[in-house]
């Protein structure tokens, strides 16, 4: 892997990048020209190995020539209609998705969808109140979006507090723990929100059994069960979905689902799916055949390649092979969905010494690294990753200590 020389090209990016976009996202650390498989380009002709995979999303790596030639095609075709009108890549993608969600046999169920996981969250959300309940009981540490009904059900203060009022009525509770779970749900509830895995938490897996807990104590008290597969779904844990083997009312995807083409969909199960009707909710780009186009050529592309397999068996080599080193403390997660916590807080400079080192990481707290590489990573990339893996935490502990030196001084 290259080395960066010169930042100069970066510098005048940033420069104009902060003199044109709200900081909402802090100064960009690179700006990236091209892509390729798991692989990507800076301005300065540097490349990396993206183990973050624009946050979960470029299930196929880059350029992956089905999704290019999907895209393409159904934009010299038909580009965009509106929703007064319906196309086949709408309609195909809605019946694909409710066959992957009944394990191969098409779930009784409807889709709705959106351009984000946020929208589908919301779409979800508006769903539960067509119950005529208002309570929803969402996890600590959970993550729904940053849309002001999925901020609602989304825990950390930090980012609520700045936007409150938010809609009410939302109880969290310990993510993970059933007998919380049970304590919180009434006959009052509207519904249970979880994600089979936290993602934005830093990929933290439940006990085994606890969606099937879920599933259960909302039973007893006639609530949906709701789960936001956002990020594990749509293979990323190495199964179409996280929560594979329990019924859900609502299951919400976006990320994977498009490859990098900006579509969610919200997918209402049983009775969820007649619950919003006409007048209830809208959107003018959730449909458009060119996403449905782009969920569908991932799909086909998970299927034809493999890569539910792929990502079982890679995510397994990395997370052994990362956890030899003394300085990782736990790794969590499944397929290629992986957490991994370090024993000092110098996770932000473990991301820093991997883009020296040509690999794009990703940190979720002080201490805690997620990798969601595409699912057409390959095995020299995690070789790659493997063989580096002791060099970057060097640089990085280095780093963090010379930072705290100066701190003391
Ligand atoms: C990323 C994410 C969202 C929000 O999706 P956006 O496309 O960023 O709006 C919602 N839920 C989960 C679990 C996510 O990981």
């Amino acid at each position: 892997m290259s080395t960066p020389t010169s930042h100069s090209t970066l510098d005048q990016a940033q420069q104009r990048y902060a003199a044109s976009l709200m900081n909402t996202f802090g100064p960009p650390k690179l700006q990236l020209v091209r892509g390729e498989g798991a692989h990507v380009w800076d301005a300065d002709g540097n490349e990396y190995v993206d183990y973050l995979g624009g946050i979960a999303v470029n299930a196929l790596g880059h350029a992956h020539p089905a999704l290019v030639e999907a895209v393409t095609t159904q934009l010299q075709t038909l580009g965009h209609v509106s929703n007064f009108f319906t196309t086949e890549p709408q309609v195909e993608l809605a019946e694909k998705l409710l066959e992957l969600v009944g394990g191969g046999t098409r779930a009784d169920g409807r889709v709705f969808f959106t351009s984000s996981g946020t929208e589908a969250n919301e779409a979800a959300f508006k769903l539960t109140r067509r119950t005529g309940r208002t309570h929803v009981v969402a996890t600590d540490g959970g993550f729904h979006g940053r849309t002001m009904g999925a901020l609602a059900l989304t825990s950390k203060e930090a980012y609520r507090t700045p936007f409150a009022p938010l809609p009410g009525d939302v109880t969290f509770v310990p993510y993970g723990d059933a007998d919380a779970l049970a304590a919180a749900v009434t006959d009052e509830t509207a519904a249970v929100l979880v994600e089979p895995i936290q993602g934005e938490a830093g990929v933290v897996v439940p006990p085994a059994g606890y969606l099937a807990a879920a599933r259960s104590i909302a039973d007893e008290h006639g609530a949906l069960l709701w789960v936001d597969e956002v990020q594990t779904g749509m293979g990323r844990t190495g199964r179409w979905f996280a929560g594979e083997g329990v019924r859900a009312d609502i299951v919400t995807v976006a990320k994977g689902l498009g490859g990098g083409f900006p579509i969610g969909a919200c997918i209402g199960l049983g009775e969820a799916g007649a619950l919003l009707q006409p007048g209830n909710h809208g959107t003018t780009f959730g449909g458009n055949p060119v996403a449905c186009a782009a969920g569908l050529a991932v799909i086909r592309t998970i299927e034809a390649e493999g890569l539910l397999e792929r990502a079982t068996t890679l995510g397994e080599r990395l997370r052994t092979g990362l956890a030899t080193d003394d300085r990782v403390t736990e790794v969590r997660g499944a397929g290629l969905m992986i957490g991994l916590d370090i024993s000092a807080e110098a996770a932000a400079e473990v991301v820093a010494a991997g883009l020296r080192h040509g690999f794009v990481l990703n940190n979720t707290t002080p201490s805690r690294i997620r990798l969601v590489p595409p699912l057409v990573l390959t095995d020299a990339d995690v070789d790659a990753l493997l063989a580096a893996w002791p060099a970057i935490l060097d640089d990085a502990y280095a780093a963090a200590s010379e930072a705290a030196a100066g701190k003391d001084s």
